[in-house]
């Protein structure tokens, strides 16, 4: 008798589907396969076995194994089948997302955005409407393959349709083309470089040359050939070739990612632990399968305890995992993991190649390595023994997976924890509210460390209050003076802003005119070095101009970005070196880890920048930390505003201070009544005082908010503006109809626009699901999801995101 396998396909489907296993092939369940589906061939997964087949509906074959070692084992599948009931993600999507791409092919066509198909948007040149579709699917996630966009356009376009759109826009040099190569270890990957001298590049004739310079500027002023090529299409390698000969571009070259990630941080030995943190260590190593938070002020030797801990777990034999919000932000935690454990360590995240990937996984699978560091992704690796779980900074948004699965990785920890029998560990001087209630509730237990490991301890937060000064600078004579003395004493400072760019606006005194992105209906963002008007959301631009086009009077522009902030450190501080980290500078591989360097080795004095540069950093040289502005963040229409607030405060001024001179933290607002502010000015990470918990908590029971409830955020998004809202609408009714007996317990809010009303050209709805019970909550998710299937091609695009970070 021919056995039948379930198989699960990645596509936007819920079930899986049989199909009749030829007796040649031996199959297991892991298996990735190749098997037909309607008219193509598709890779999905087996997931059973059977020797009946469900019903007598004509099964197709299974054509054959990708792999002969199968991709997961039963234990992984387990933790698959949990995130997919949990997420309401399709089987085949969890698993897919969870493997590295390399499962699917050996290497791969992906498709980005070129200028002209960023202005065709605005235009709407005549591609026609399904074309442009696409289009805005590619601006607006540059670097997916066809598959990718196959999937995410589902609910719109058929695949044949997606396929011969691709062709057309190609055609039309709207998109380029790009093929990403599985690259051999150790392979050198070709560089180019600016020469300092591309100011004098005014006058030079041809678009490709300046297109190339400009994009070069924006990327930091150096970066891969390929990723120029990437962004600019295929003419621009010539152009490089034509401006290296001119000696606007110095070209060279560089080692491979592999080369850095081995690259090891000084011999890295045990520290002796103060009581605090010895404590922690004992704790967890004694246990079997707790989850700890490990709540610790910047700087208390966390890293440490970890470390131990790790070296407790890897002696019994067993595997460990530390997950990291973002590899590129955090190269000294890495560092300080291959200097202590050397080769026993696997390095996964999202910068490595797909065969690089692939062998890091099997490097894990056949127990080469027994330690595991990567970010949310790392999850998935193969462990056959896991006996610690780390998750570092686990207060950070960058574990949430925003698009396809939408999984929040830390909340995956405790999972797989559970599952693995393993404990977990959750660190972070600003806990989430989420861990920090749990703790409370002791679900998990709190370990503190509440002084520094380090001479200094963390200094006090200064507000300057800026009510009432001049709205045309944006820093104050405080910190004016404060950056001076800082100087006069050999220190460092870390300066935060938290928007990129020059300006926020550009306006017409004359006739009000000003600039907002066609597709998205916001405000364009002046970069000024670049000489454009940027929208943050989709990447379409504008070159800036001098006067309005309309009246001709001269535009003015307002309001701050971390360019501008440069500019005025530079006018302030002349012959001060100063680096800037934002998602500007650091557009190219590696450029984080150089931009850092260059902050501890080189006599540059500031490093300014967005939240990026509030991330882990220990620079001991630093002694001041300066926030210049995040009134922005606190006053979004967002739950999580006033943490997302404190965190980023905390975490910033964690920085000052961290060798053996006393640190200093300046923070202008025009909020300083806000209790966020208060509570940073009095408490100063004082871990005995939780009162920012304490309040932040009352407002979130009071208004029914998480950790307190549970949300599920759908979305409903569509090119045409009333069937969305009809489908808003009746997808609103049909959950309300169901509520039942859960009266009380389930509410159904909205359809209400989202705060981004339109983005990449789709009106965006959305309802939101509040249960006050988890149990139940999940149980009625569970028995609603039939409601979010997507329907293909209706043109109408529903997501739901369980847990979801914001509700933008
Ligand atoms: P955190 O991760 O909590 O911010 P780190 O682990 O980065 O803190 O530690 C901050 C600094 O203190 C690092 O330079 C580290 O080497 C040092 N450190 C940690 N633990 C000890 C210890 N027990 N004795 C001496 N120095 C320590
Ligand atoms: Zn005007
Ligand atoms: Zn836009």
């Amino acid at each position: 008798m021919t056995p039948f396998a379930e198989v699960a396909i990645p596509l936007p489907v819920h079930d899986g589907f049989t199909y009749r296993v030829p007796a040649e092939l031996p199959l297991q369940v892991g298996h990735a396969v190749t098997v037909p589906f309607g008219k193509k061939r598709l890779t999905g997964y087996v997931t059973s076995l059977s020797l009946s087949p469900p019903d007598d509906v004509a099964l197709k074959d299974v054509i054959q194994v990708v792999d002969p070692e199968p991709a997961f084992g039963a234990a992984q599948l387990e933790f698959f089948r949990w995130i997919s009931d949990y997420y309401l993600a399709p089987l085949g999507e969890v698993i897919a997302t969870a493997l590295p791409a390399a499962y699917r092919a050996r290497s791969r066509v992906v498709y980005r955005p070129l200028p002209a198909g960023v202005e065709a948007i605005a235009t709407r040149s005549g591609i026609g409407a399904d074309a442009e579709l696409v289009l805005r699917e590619i601006v607006a996630h540059p670097g997916r393959t066809r598959r990718g966009l196959e999937r995410m356009l589902f609910s719109e376009l058929s695949a044949d349709v997606v396929g011969k759109s691709l062709g057309v826009l190609a055609a039309a040099g709207l998109v380029a083309v790009g093929t990403i190569e599985a690259r051999a270890p150790g392979a050198r990957v070709a560089t180019v470089e600016l020469t300092g001298k591309e100011n004098e590049a005014i006058d030079l004739g041809g678009a490709r040359m300046r297109g190339v310079l400009a994009r070069l500027v924006e990327m930091g002023g150096r970066a891969d050939v390929d990723e120029i090529v990437e962004r600019e299409g295929s003419g621009a390698r010539s152009a490089i070739g034509r401006l290296a000969e001119r000696g606007f571009v110095r070209l060279g070259e560089r080692e491979d990612r592999r080369a850095a990630m081995g690259e090891r941080g000084a011999r890295d030995t045990a520290k002796q632990l103060n009581e605090a943190q010895q404590a922690a260590r004992d704790a967890i190593a004694a246990s079997t399968d707790d989850v700890f938070l490990l709540h610790g002020v910047t700087g208390s030797g966390k890293t440490e305890v970890y470390l131990q801990v790790a070296d407790a777990v890897l002696a019994t034999g067993r595997q460990v995992l530390v997950l990291v919000p973002e590899i590129s932000l955090t190269p000294q935690l890495c560092g300080r993991f291959a200097a202590r454990f050397g080769d026993s360590i696997a390095v996964l995240h999202s910068a490595l190649t797909p065969t690089d990937r692939l062998r890091e996984w099997r490097r894990i699978r056949a127990r080469e390595a027994n330690v595991a560091i990567g970010a949310r992704s790392a999850l998935f690796a193969p462990f056959t023994d896991l006996g610690l779980v780390v998750v570092d900074e686990e207060h950070d948004d960058s574990y949430k997976q925003e698009d396809g699965v939408r999984y929040h990785a830390r909340d995956l920890a405790v999972v797989l924890g559970r599952l693995m029998k393993c404990p977990v560990v959750l660190g972070s001087a600003t806990p989430s509210l989420e861990s920090y209630t749990n703790a409370l509730d002791g679900r998990y237990r709190r370990l503190l460390l509440p002084v520094r490991a380090t001479p200094r301890p963390v200094p006090k937060i200064e507000l300057v209050d800026m009510r009432g000064r001049p709205t045309d600078s944006a820093l104050s004579v405080e910190l004016v003076q404060a950056l001076g003395e800082t100087f006069a004493e050999g220190g460092k400072a870390i300066v935060l802003f938290n928007r990129r760019g020059y300006a926020p606006t550009v306006e017409c005194p004359g006739c009000g005119a000003h600039y907002a992105c066609p597709s998205c209906g916001i405000e364009l963002v002046l970069h000024k070095k670049q000489g454009r008007l940027l929208c943050h959301y989709c990447g379409f631009f504008r070159n800036r101009e001098d006067r309005c086009p309309a009246c001709s009077t001269p535009f003015v522009v307002l309001g701050f970005g971390t360019e501008r902030i440069e500019e005025e450190l530079a006018h302030a501080f002349p012959g001060v070196g100063i680096l800037r980290m934002d998602a500007d500078t650091t557009a190219s591989r590696g450029s984080h880890a150089r931009i850092l360097d260059a902050f501890r080795d080189t006599d540059a004095r500031i490093l300014v920048g967005t939240q990026l540069v509030a991330k882990g950093h220990d620079f001991p040289e630093v002694t001041l930390a300066a926030v210049v502005g995040v009134d922005h963040l606190l006053l979004l229409p967002d739950f999580r505003s006033a943490e997302r607030t404190h965190a980023l405060v905390t975490q910033l001024a964690g920085r000052a201070g961290r060798g053996t001179t006393p640190g200093r933290v300046l923070v202008q607002t025009r909020h300083g009544d806000h209790f966020v502010f208060r509570e940073l000015a009095d408490a100063s990470q004082d871990l005995t005082r939780d009162h920012f918990y304490e309040e932040e908590s009352r407002g979130r029971k009071a208004l029914l908010y998480p950790p307190f409830t549970r949300l599920a955020l759908v979305r409903i998004e569509g090119a045409d503006r009333s069937r969305t809202v009809d489908v808003a609408r009746a997808l609103g009714t049909s959950l309300r109809s169901r509520i039942g007996g859960e009266r009380g317990r389930i509410d159904v809010l909205g359809p209400t626009a989202a705060p981004l009303g339109r983005l990449v050209g789709r009106w965006r709805f959305q309802l939101v699901v509040r249960g006050r019970d988890p149990q139940a909550f999940r149980r009625w998710m569970r028995g609603v999801r039939p409601l979010f299937a997507r329907a293909p091609h209706g043109g109408v695009r529903v997501s739901v995101d369980v847990d979801p970070r914001n509700l933008m």
